[in-house]
């Protein structure tokens, strides 16, 4: 039987009283399951985490000494564990490096909460893999029939033949791996510079060895310097900052069309799944009812609601 009270929000975050664990939550707490490295997923303080080896690596580079007082369990992909009386294991989300599903069982039934996710192929990540579900908690960032990403190995080529260099913003972690080995891969003749702050972040890539990612660290005579293929890769703040930069052609990879305004070239390119990958997603798990996270789950109940319950999780004090 499906308990409804499996997993609530409250205001640390989403939590099961069944194995008295948090998932993903936003503030410290004493167990914490966490699907990946992003901020808005993990945050430092917690008394335990349970992730990924790359997660706890990515959280490591970013937190610093705030993750001192932190006991990390680290699992691998397939790896059964408990917390409490619930078992748990975790399925690769094809969403970043050692992004997770957290699939978990208990009294028979299984719940499985996607983190982020996408189908699109990326020789960055491991790609995502399904399991039968009668539970699926779904994020839902990109839950709009309006919203539909063209093939990125496309896309990317837009930097093609451009008339100047390319200042290209992007979030340090994930997207500018993608993005590197998308540009090292379709636009080989681009030479590709990182901003500082994603250079451990490359390295903790080149370590784990899914990508061979051929990159310089910015030096600004050398960017400037000779050919007009160089791109130089940095994260939002930095983007903003340079809006008045002249001889060079903006381009922003995201799949929010906010993030495209302005620029010289739009550039769509997303970690999340879009309308099309979540219905097919949802058609692989053969849930019973579908949870919503992460947005706005209204589209996804509209389309489904006739042979699926699908509703957000119960929100606690
Ligand atoms: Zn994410």
């Amino acid at each position: 039987m499906i308990l409804p009270d499996f997993l609530v929000e409250n205001k640390y975050g989403y939590y099961c009283q069944y194995g008295d664990f948090y998932i993903d939550p936003k503030y410290p707490v004493k167990k914490a399951v966490i699907s990946h490295a992003h901020g808005d997923h993990a945050v430092p303080g917690h008394s335990e985490i349970y992730s990924t080896e790359a997660t706890v690596l990515f959280m490591q580079a970013r937190y610093a000494r705030k993750m001192q007082g932190t006991a990390a369990f680290i699992k691998t992909y397939k790896e059964r564990f408990q917390i409490g009386e619930v078992e748990i294991t975790f399925l690769p989300a094809g969403h970043i490096l050692g992004s997770a599903q957290i699939l978990m069982q208990y009294k028979g039934v299984k719940y499985l909460y996607t983190g982020d996710y996408k189908l699109t192929p990326d020789v960055t990540c491991e790609a995502i893999e399904s399991v039968k579900a009668e539970v699926l908690i779904t994020e839902t960032t990109f839950a709009n029939p309006a919203v539909s990403h063209p093939d990125p190995r496309e896309e990317i080529q837009k930097i093609r033949e451009q008339k100047a260099k390319i200042l290209l913003g992007c979030y340090s972690l994930g997207k500018a791996q993608s993005i590197t080995a998308l540009i090292n891969h379709y636009c080989p003749e681009i030479e590709v510079y990182i901003h500082r702050n994603m250079e451990a972040l490359h390295r903790i890539y080149q370590k784990q060895g899914r990508a061979d990612l051929k990159y310089r660290p910015y030096r600004r005579r050398e960017f400037k310097e000779g050919s007009r293929n160089k791109v130089y890769l940095v994260p939002p703040m930095t983007f903003q900052n340079y809006y008045r930069a002249i001889d060079i052609i903006r381009a922003f990879a995201s799949g929010w069309d906010r993030l495209q305004e302005k620029n010289g070239i739009t550039l769509y390119i997303s970690d999340h799944a879009d309308w099309e990958q979540i219905v097919q997603y949802i058609r692989e798990v053969k849930p019973e009812e579908i949870w919503t996270v992460h947005g706005n789950g209204k589209p996804l109940h509209d389309y489904f609601h006739t042979t699926l319950q699908v509703r957000g999780l119960d929100k606690i004090g």
